[in-house]
């Protein structure tokens, strides 16, 4: 159940307005592609938080380089800072574990960060604290993590790439479902059977991972998004991830505005 409805107001509403600066909501809103603020200031671990407002409506978070060694995520992630919406809040922290990522490897200094989320606890790392921070500030609606497997999830061991994983809170499941077929239909080539994405089993609150977290303690939608490696450029990887996430958000009511 959903703790907290929000008033949608119309398309028409929205419609051809031009985004707007607002600051005076403590939430560091801004229009352009400058971060709104840094997480972790001062320290290896300080990375930048992008706002994009625009209408009244939903708000979603959109977190990339969770893992450092997954480039398609946070590239995907650092494109949509510079994406303009309407309808809502798109709230971005493209690259959460910037130790990670300057090191190419899947964990930073204090280890695997996407498993320091424990549901009903305190998140475990500082830079998880801040991060979980993040999501308290801004109270999304609909939270996105992009990822990157190795493999193919059924086909390689302990892969999961191809597979779009949903909370099991609202309509993610059936958003997840939506969304792995649009990209299908439009995206994967005929030619690439294994590379069908598919929609993954619901997450709840049972793993210490941002999502499972967002899914136990706020019961919000969510979903980890998982593109694979294997036999695919890392182009082609960002380009899939960034219409998975474009997709997502229209479903729960954010559009992306133009090309830029
Ligand atoms: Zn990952």
């Amino acid at each position: 159940m959903r703790r907290r409805a929000f008033l949608m107001t119309t398309g028409a509403l929205s419609v051809g307005r031009a985004s707007v600066s607002v600051a005076d909501s403590g939430k560091g809103v801004q229009s352009g592609s400058d971060p709104a603020y840094t997480i972790r200031s001062g320290t290896k671990q300080e990375t930048e938080v992008f706002v994009k407002n625009d209408g009244d409506g939903p708000t979603a978070l959109l977190v990339g380089g969770m893992h450092g060694d997954e480039k398609s995520g946070y590239r995907a992630a650092t494109a949509i800072t510079k994406w303009r919406v309407s309808g809502g809040t798109l709230v971005v922290l493209p690259r959460a574990n910037q130790v990670a990522i300057r090191s190419n490897r899947r964990e930073g200094t204090d280890g695997d960060l996407n498993r320091k989320f424990p549901t009903g606890e305190k998140p475990e790392s500082e830079l998880a604290r801040e991060i979980w921070g993040v999501v308290s500030r801004h109270d999304p609606d609909v939270v996105l993590d992009l990822h990157r497997s190795i493999g193919i999830y059924g086909y390689h061991e302990s892969s999961v790439g191809q597979v779009i994983w949903p909370t099991n809170v609202g309509r993610a499941n059936e958003y997840a479902r939506l969304t792995a077929e649009q990209l299908n239909d439009t995206v994967v080539p005929w030619s690439m059977p294994f590379h069908e994405f598919r929609r993954g089993g619901e997450i709840t609150g049972s793993r210490p991972m941002l999502v499972h977290k967002v899914a136990g303690d706020l019961d919000r939608p969510g979903y980890i998004f998982e593109t694979t490696a294997f036999l695919l450029d890392l182009g082609t990887r960002v380009r899939w991830t960034k219409r998975a996430a474009e997709e997502l958000l229209s479903h729960h009511g954010i559009e992306r505005r133009g090309n830029s």
